[in-house]
């Protein structure tokens, strides 16, 4: 029972009516994919957004593939990635045979140093797989500038920054294609699902066939003009999609006033290192709340107690080089990415959704502090 009051979970999606009724709609329509949901879904997204195209998808990874396919990633090409990221930020262009290539971060935004960037261009890279992790911008001019001088191709994970802000413009409206995703704990849900913007109405025309079974415009049901995915969104989940859109404008300020609360319940708790702020280029879209602390030893021991006290955590993120498969596929080792593999080893997920109550993380910060 105790538990039951006092513990904490981890996440959770925030779903009303409107989602209901929009799902109910489709359900009595009969038409459950490919249905007119769909380009409703679309448009708001890339209208609220302020992006000129958008094409649902089944899940950000399928998003992030599909851009790959779409940059003619091609067997041995070697793509410059986050080590301090979500497994599919390689993963995307590893189906394709792309070979990957981690620079390591700058350990105050968890984003990719440029400097290492630049460092880890090769006459066999191709592409650019840039992060915006826990919702914070990348340094994408810099980025951007490294991709044009070396002629390679630019792919955006926004998965976890939907309204996150690059000098003062919303990430996806800069130009670079970019990919959002709706799983559960995101920003916003559909169940399961992304979306990838783009700036070229061609783009956005391949991706549609791609994730369709490479169909064509115009062709029937059984003519594929293309090797396609079936990486379609259902109209279910582009319904909850749409009312999730509708009510972005009530999310995002609740999330970034979630996140105000733990700064100011930990200012003061010594040994935890805050999320970095915003500044005049970046302003954060709030995924998940993610402390550093003093040592991997550190974070172990609050663990434990968060279990004992029934509050949600997780380990965000293990570094991706040192994943059983790339040790396997890769060999890669301790010491590649230093940066990254110090922060993986003692930053720790604290529960964060958006309808949190301020009682819920007093009480996680209550639990922290008495751990440390
Ligand atoms: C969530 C996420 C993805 C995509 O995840 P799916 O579960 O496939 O929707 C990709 N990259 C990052 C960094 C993510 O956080």
């Amino acid at each position: 029972m105790k538990q039951e009051t006092r513990g904490v979970p981890l996440s959770g999606p925030y779903l009303g009516e409107r989602e209901e009724e929009l799902v109910l709609e489709v359900m009595r329509s009969g038409q459950l994919s490919l249905g007119p949901m769909i380009d409703r879904f679309e448009e708001a997204f890339a209208e609220h957004l302020g992006v000129p195209y958008a094409a649902a998808v089944s899940s950000g990874t399928a998003g992030l593939h599909l851009l790959c396919v779409s940059a003619g990633v091609e067997p041995g090409d070697e793509v410059i990635t986050s080590p301090y990221s979500f497994a599919a930020s390689a993963n995307c262009f590893i189906y394709e045979g792309g070979v990957p290539v981690f620079a390591d971060i700058d350990a105050r935004t968890l984003n990719m140093d440029p400097d290492a960037v630049r460092a880890a261009v090769t006459p066999r890279t191709k592409a650019i797989v840039a992060v915006d992790i826990y919702g914070y911008p990348c340094e994408l001019d810099e980025l951007r500038a490294i991709a044009d001088e070396h002629g390679l191709a630019f792919i955006q994970d926004s998965c976890e920054a939907l309204g996150a802000l690059y000098k003062g413009a919303p990430l996806g409206t800069h130009g670079p294609s970019s990919v959002f995703a709706f799983y559960p704990n995101k920003q916003m849900t559909t169940g399961e699902g992304g979306i990838v913007t783009t700036h070229s109405e061609d783009e956005w025309r391949r991706l549609r066939s791609l994730r369709n079974q490479g169909r064509g415009d115009s062709g029937g049901w059984l003519e594929h003009v293309r090797l396609g995915y079936n990486y379609r969104l259902s109209d279910v989940g582009a319904a909850i999609g749409l009312g999730q859109v509708e009510k972005l404008d009530e999310i995002l300020p609740r999330r970034a006033r979630v996140a105000q609360v733990y700064n100011e319940l930990l200012r003061d708790v010594e040994g935890v290192q805050l999320p970095a702020a915003d500044d005049a280029d970046h302003v954060r879209s709030w995924f998940v709340y993610v402390v550093a602390l003093r040592d991997n030893a550190t974070r172990e021991r609050v663990i434990s107690t968060f279990e004992r006290e029934g509050i949600g955590f997780n380990r965000y993120l293990p570094s991706i080089h040192l994943q059983p498969y790339m040790r396997e596929r890769y060999g890669f080792r301790e010491g590649l990415c230093p940066v990254s593999e110090d922060l993986s080893s003692r930053t720790l997920a604290l529960p964060f959704f958006t309808a949190i109550e301020r009682d819920q993380q007093e009480r996680v910060v209550e639990v922290l502090a008495g751990a440390l």
